[in-house]
């Protein structure tokens, strides 16, 4: 998609085929210009923007430049959400590990879920979330520290899925809950952001995995940006903070299940996520690759 690292505002126009509206070097104009890259990116069903942060109070200058965003328009299909999503998706794996730590040792994928904060209920939903065990294939055997820490059993592997199977799965699960359409690649029909506690999930553990397995085909939701929960924090609150079990604290937030159980570690994420929004959270920083 935008794969440089010299990209600007006019290149970006150019590849959209919109022309600059305004005077350069002017900072109203170039926001206009960016906003309006924004809305365009959003309209384009390639599934490469899966949310829109936008402030209200933008609209209307929005209106005056862009053709095809006129105010009632913008405010009618760009309704005011929380935080500027409806649902965060709260993610976070569990992988094969050994003790002491390896750098050669190529760690898989044993434990994918992903809960549900509704930003409109503001709850937790537990009725409806993703969540499957799976199979590794490179060291299909757990050590037993990787047991221990984890909780995860070869039982529980052993009848898993594959990962190409899980993202299916996934894929199949965001579609049947209304966050995408079944279009190819990805159309997204609410918006949402995933959240993970750390860059590793996103940027490191399943983008590695899919480099040494060819075949696997990484949906653009999982790869193009997502939320770590930590710079959040470190933004919001200034503080700089480890891990979970840090900000749960810093929250007055009980942790709740089992440590370093994927599922239980993506609810207790989901917890700090809701009370910082109950707590005034409106933006945040965004990662994106
Ligand atoms: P977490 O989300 O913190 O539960 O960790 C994700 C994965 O990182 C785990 O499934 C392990 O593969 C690895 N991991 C986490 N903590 C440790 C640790 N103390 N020692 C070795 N590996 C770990
Ligand atoms: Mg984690
Ligand atoms: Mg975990």
């Amino acid at each position: 998609f935008f794969n440089t690292r010299r990209l600007n505002v006019q290149l970006m126009l150019d590849w959209l085929h919109l022309k600059f509206v305004g005077a350069e070097h002017c900072g109203l104009d170039d926001a206009r210009n960016i906003a309006r890259i924004l809305i365009e990116m959003l309209k384009r069903p390639d599934g490469h923007c899966t949310v829109l942060h936008i402030n209200d109070g933008l609209a209307p200058h929005l209106a005056t430049s862009h053709p095809f965003s006129r105010p009632s328009q913008a405010r009618a299909t760009l309704p005011s959400t929380v935080c500027g999503v409806d649902y965060f998706l709260i993610l976070d794996f569990e992988a094969t590990c050994v003790d002491p730590p390896n750098h050669s040792f190529q760690r898989e994928i044993i434990e994918f879920p992903t809960v549900v904060l509704n930003t409109q209920t503001m709850e937790i939903e537990t009725t409806d979330e993703f969540h499957v065990f799976v199979k590794p294939d490179l060291n299909p055997v757990l050590t037993p520290f990787c047991t221990t820490l984890t909780g995860i059993t070869q039982a529980q592997v052993d009848s898993g899925v594959s990962l190409k199977t899980a993202l299916e799965m996934h894929r199949e699960w965001m579609i049947r809950r209304g966050f995408i359409t079944d279009q190819y690649p990805v159309t997204p029909k609410a918006r949402f952001a995933f959240v993970t506690c750390g860059d590793w999930d996103l940027e490191v553990c399943l983008p590695t995995e899919m480099l040494n397995k060819p075949g696997l085909q990484c949906p653009p939701y999982l790869v193009h940006g997502w939320l770590n929960i930590k710079k959040i924090f470190k933004a919001r609150y200034g503080i700089g903070v480890s891990g979970m079990g840090s900000m749960l604290k810093q929250l007055n937030l009980v942790p709740e299940g089992r440590p370093h159980s994927g599922l239980h570690d993506s609810r207790n994420i989901a917890r700090i996520v809701k009370k910082m929004v109950q707590e005034g959270l409106k933006a945040y920083p965004w990662t994106t690759k």
